[in-house]
């Protein structure tokens, strides 16, 4: 089983490859260049030269939708898809005029499109949030397919739900990156809660 989380060397990090731990993926060399040439296929090269371009030409100094707008350019993108949650409207519409003045086109759609009611998804009323209410399901599958069908060459997921951004990602044709990750607690800053882990935050963890 691979542990890099809790490796203490890093030797695939500084090269000191002498330094591997016993259970180090590194220790299978042949399988790192099977996946080496992955990155030469004409559908992963540039897009994986640009994702290095963006890190290194604006590293620490353009915010993350700035670098998703670098990315789109150089990559000669025109239509962006924007799949976001209802609980960030007012922030899905920021970043759509934002990515329009910057010249692209942006085709968005929201998570409750098709205004469907979750029992009709199979979703039991325990799991509502409010019953009783007319409560729609969140619909990543459509979100994706809207997207796919007006045919976006990059799609942006805005504050989607956990499990729902997965379903978003695995039907969306475009390649996806991630704009915002939804925290209900964190105000959308899920990172929050791993810097709080020792502390504020440990009995919301179960640490405690
Ligand atoms: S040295 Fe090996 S085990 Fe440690 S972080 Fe790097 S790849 Fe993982």
């Amino acid at each position: 089983m691979f542990t890099c989380a809790q490796c203490a060397v890093e030797a695939c990090r500084s090269g000191q490859l002498d330094k591997m731990p016993k259970n180090c993926p590194l220790q299978d060399p042949a399988f790192f260049e099977e996946v080496l040439k992955e990155y030469f296929q004409p559908e992963n090269h540039d897009f994986f030269v640009s994702s290095a371009a963006v890190e290194a030409l604006g590293y620490g100094h353009w915010p993350r939708l700035r670098e998703v707008m670098e990315f789109a350019r150089r990559m000669g993108y025109t239509k962006l898809g924007l799949a976001f949650c209802a609980g960030l409207h007012q922030e899905a519409a920021v970043v759509d005029r934002i990515f329009r003045k910057n010249g692209f086109q942006v085709v968005s759609v929201i998570c409750k499109t098709g205004s469907i009611p979750k029992d009709r998804a199979g979703i039991p009323p325990e799991f509502r949030v409010r019953p009783g209410t007319y409560e729609v399901m969140c619909n990543p599958i459509a979100q994706a397919e809207l997207l796919n069908r007006e045919g976006t060459q990059f799609n942006v997921c805005l504050g989607l739900c956990v499990g729902h951004d997965s379903l978003f990602y695995k039907y969306s044709k475009a390649l996806v990156t991630t704009l915002v990750a939804k925290d209900r607690v964190t105000g959308n800053n899920p990172a929050a809660a791993i810097y709080c882990a020792g502390g504020y935050l440990k009995n919301r963890l179960e640490l405690e």
